[in-house]
Formats: structure tokens, sequence, C-alpha cells
């Protein structure tokens, strides 16, 4: 592996601003790390060599003309593919997408275009984002860098395996229940879900659009606000993008200390289910924030109980009608049915039946019962009422206090294959991340160090209301500050390439 594999993508940006490396040294160092890692780590399901160069040269040449460039101009980033992509497959790691090839580009993919960011390819997750391992997939699961025998958290588990094994500086995940920030929890690197709207979703395949939201996956926090300042904006084909200018995020974690800063813990973000060593972790790097200057009082967010269960009826709710577009006709796989009449329905049945996996099925089924007339009082609404009381803690919570922490994830990175059988086992991984989603409030997870028990990383979150993703970045910053590198300890580091 080429050294220069392991600096952040700020870093990475001033050398190639400074003549000291080219975008296609770069770039090619990134390919070849893929080639030579990724048979065992899988992060990546569709790997654009050809696509990637060719910007990369297009950087280099337009740099040597003396061109303005935007700053991440030639620093390579990785797709979760569920993001479309002109021209180029984007199967959500589904059957049903098979050969799907989209007429369009998505903005956030647009604007990485315009940029000049050359793009190496899509990366692997839980079949249309549901899931917590990325073992949902069609092509099978990714591993985790740190112990290839465990999950690399999901549902873009693949975007965090690609940046924490070295072969991408950056890439780019979604978020509805977590799907950012426990692949970043589990894997030592940096995952954001910003204010909901704050990046436009035109493009991202849509599993429950209320929740949906676009985000960095990084090694450094910095990396992750110079990349949301270049994905975020007012985007005129998305209805829910926030009409504001984007904040200055890269600015934000630069500030020193937190004095003046009021945090709040989350009472109901321990205990049961919480790993004690991720416990010990958070209560240490809550310490060194007070160290900082930061009040900290304790916060009762009651309905925290409920909000799993809550994001579990309106997800696969609204899931169950997003997906109700996959019908055999206008996407990917067609199957027809092996005996019987050829019709609309009949092939819808058989291509439905044929291409979407077992956790998809069981979210639509799960979500078109709970939308059905007889029991959308009962469920949906009961859940819609539980997001409104999550809401109203969470502001609750903002009056008192700037931002809130917690854990990213209960646990650290389970072995692969522990919880296939379970799915409330999976879904209890979301159980710090959902909250965030139901009120559409900026919050990422930034590794603090390592579990004595079992080495592995851990991640602390950091919540913020919504529109305050500065606040966010800059206590981020200050816990990635007073913590261990994580990210560069990663055992990927000192694999022997072809072993
Ligand atoms: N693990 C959660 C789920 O399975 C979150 C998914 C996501 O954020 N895309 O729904």
């Amino acid at each position: 592996m080429k050294d220069f594999l392991t600096c952040s993508a700020t870093e990475l940006a001033r050398r190639l601003r400074a003549g000291e490396l080219t975008s296609v040294e770069l770039t090619e160092a990134c390919l070849e790390r893929i080639a030579a890692v990724d048979d065992k780590v899988k992060a990546f399901v569709l790997v654009d060599a050809e696509g990637a160069l060719a910007t990369a040269r297009e950087v280099d040449e337009a740099r040597a003309r003396g061109e303005e460039l935007h700053p991440l101009a030639g620093v390579p980033i990785a797709l979760k593919d569920n993001m479309v992509t002109r021209g180029q497959d984007t199967t959500c790691c589904s059957r049903i997408l098979a050969g799907w090839k989209p007429p369009y580009d998505a903005t956030v993919v647009r604007k990485l275009k315009e940029a000049r960011l050359p793009i190496l390819g899509k990366t692997n997750m839980d079949e249309f984002a549901m899931g917590s391992s990325t073992e949902h997939s069609c092509y099978g699961p990714s591993h985790n860098p740190w112990d290839l025998d465990r999950i690399p958290g999901g549902s873009g588990g693949g975007s965090a395996a690609a940046v924490s094994a070295f072969m991408a500086p950056l890439a780019l995940g979604s978020d509805t229940g977590g799907s950012i920030r426990q692949p970043g929890a589990v894997t030592g690197t940096v995952g954001v879900k910003p204010t909901y709207g704050a990046v436009s979703r035109y493009g991202l395949v849509a599993m429950a659009s209320s929740l949906d939201q676009i985000g960095p996956v990084t090694r450094t926090v910095e990396d992750a606000a110079a990349l949301q300042e270049l994905i975020g904006g007012h985007d005129p084909f998305d209805s829910t993008s926030l009409d504001e200018p984007v904040p200055a995020l890269v600015d934000a974690c630069g500030e020193e200390g937190l004095a003046g800063m009021r945090l709040g813990v989350v009472k109901q973000a321990r205990g049961e289910g919480f790993d004690p060593e991720v416990t010990r972790l958070f209560d240490e790097t809550v310490k060194k924030l007070e160290g900082q200057g930061a009040t900290v009082v304790e916060i009762d967010c009651p309905s925290f109980a409920y909000a799993l269960a809550a994001y579990y009826l309106i997800m696969p709710a609204e899931a169950s009608s997003n997906l109700a577009r996959f019908d055999g006709m206008r996407y990917g796989l067609r199957v027809e049915p092996e005996d019987g009449p050829v019709t609309a329905e009949t092939v819808m049945a058989a291509t439905r039946g044929a291409g979407f996996g077992d956790e998809v099925k069981r979210r639509i089924i799960l979500g078109t019962h709970v939308l059905s007339a007889g029991y959308f009082d009962a469920y949906y609404g009961s859940a819609q009422k539980v997001r409104t009381l999550v809401q109203r803690d969470l502001d609750a919570a903002f009056e008192e206090v700037d931002a809130l922490v917690l854990p990213a994830s209960p646990t650290t990175a389970f072995p692969l294959g522990d919880r296939t059988d379970d799915p409330m086992a999976m879904y209890m991984c979301d159980i710090t991340t959902i909250p965030a989603n139901l009120a559409g409030i900026p919050a990422m997870s930034v590794p603090v160090g390592c579990s004595a028990t079992d080495g592995l990383p851990v991640g602390f979150q950091v919540m913020a209301p919504a529109r305050g993703d500065a606040t966010m970045y800059r206590v981020a910053a200050v816990v990635e500050r007073r913590s261990d590198d994580v990210a560069s300890a990663c055992p990927a580091a000192t694999w022997k390439e072809g072993e």
C-alpha cells in the first residue's frame, strides 16, 4: 500500500494543490489497493477504474493549466450503491435491479462530478438499505477490516469498510435509521447524518422518504465537514431540501475547546444491552469534554424507549409504498410466471418473488399490514404519535443543552452470522441512532477508542438541533482531538498485500 493512502482527504487535497502528488497517482493507488485487498473485504460491488482515472487525468490537466478547482478536486470517493449514477449499474444490492442503468445522476453525484472527484465505484449494502450488518446484500456480506470474521455494520457497511481499509479516502452513505453512523462506529470511521433536508435526496433510491438522508463517511471529522459542504445545499429537485445556504462546517471544526457549551448525556443510552466497554469509553470521553470547558447535564428522554418500535412501523410503511414501483416492467429484472397466464399482475408477482430478498419481503409485508384499513390507527397512527413524542423530548432537551451525546452503537462489531436468524437482535443495533432520524436532526459518530475486551473500535455520537450541523461538528472535532487516532490504527494498514 502506498503510504499516503493513510492520510486524511484534507491532507491529500493539500498535497494535490501543492503539486506533491497527482490525482492520477492517488487514484491509481486506491485502485491498486482495491485490487489487492477487496477480495477479502468485499466493500465494492462495482469498480469503475476507467471513469475514475479519466476524471483524475482531467483534474491534473486542469491544475496544470492553472484552472481554479474545488478544494477536494482529484480526491477519490466511493458511493453506496443506492445513489443513481447515469449509465452505470445501481442495484441497491438487490436482484430486482439487476441490469438497470439509471438515465440520470443523483444530485450528490452531479455535485461530485462538477467538483471533479474521481468516483472509484459503488459499495456494498444491505438490500435497499434494510439491515445493520450488510449481510442482506444479494452479493453477500462485506467484512470488517478490523476483524474479517465480523460485520462492518449496515446498511452502509461497504462504504465504511472501503474507507476503513484505506481503499478510498472518502465515501457517501445513506442513513434512515443509523446506516451511516453504526457502520462508522464499528469500523472506527466517522459517519454523519446531516439535518434532514440539508443534502438533496434526489436520485437516492428511496427507502423511507421521511427518514432517509445522504451523508459523509470519512476517517476524520474535518474531511466529513468538507464533504458535507460539497454535497449540501438547496436542490429544487427535492421538495424537502432546505432552502438556505450551507453552514461553514470546516470552520466549525477548527474552534478550540467547548467553553460555554452545554452538553446533555442521554439517560436512556446505557444499561441493559450496552457493552460495558462502550459505556466506559463513552463516560471517559464525556469527562474529557468537561475538561474542555463543557457543562454536562443528564437529560431524560423517556420516549426513546419506544423510538425503535415506532421506527420499525413507520419505516416499513414508507418502504412498502416506495418499493411498489419495482413491478417487473420499469426497472431491471423481469420474471414471467412458470405456468398460467402472463399478465401484469402475474409478472409483477413472479418478479417481486424472485427479485426481493427475505428481509425486504418481511418489511413489505409488515408495511402493508400496518397501513391496512383495519390496523392503520393501531399501528401506523400510534407510531406517528410516538414520533411526535420523540421530537418533543428532543425539543425540550435542546432548550437546556446545545448538543446531546450518547454511544453510536450499543456494542462493537459482532461476528458475521450471529444475528441473521434473529431480526429483533439485528434491529436492536439501531437503538441509539433512530431518534435522530425520527426527529430530522443531525447526528454523527466519531471513533473514541477500542474496547479492552475485544480490541474493536467504539463510536461516540453527537446530536444537535435541526440546522445545528455546525455545532455538531464543533463538538465532534473536540472529541476527535481528545481521543486516540482509531482510524489509522486499523489492522488493515499492516496487511501484506496479496496474502
Ligand atoms: N438498520 C436500520 C434498518 O435496518 C437502518 C437502515 C438505514 O439507516 N438505512 O432499517
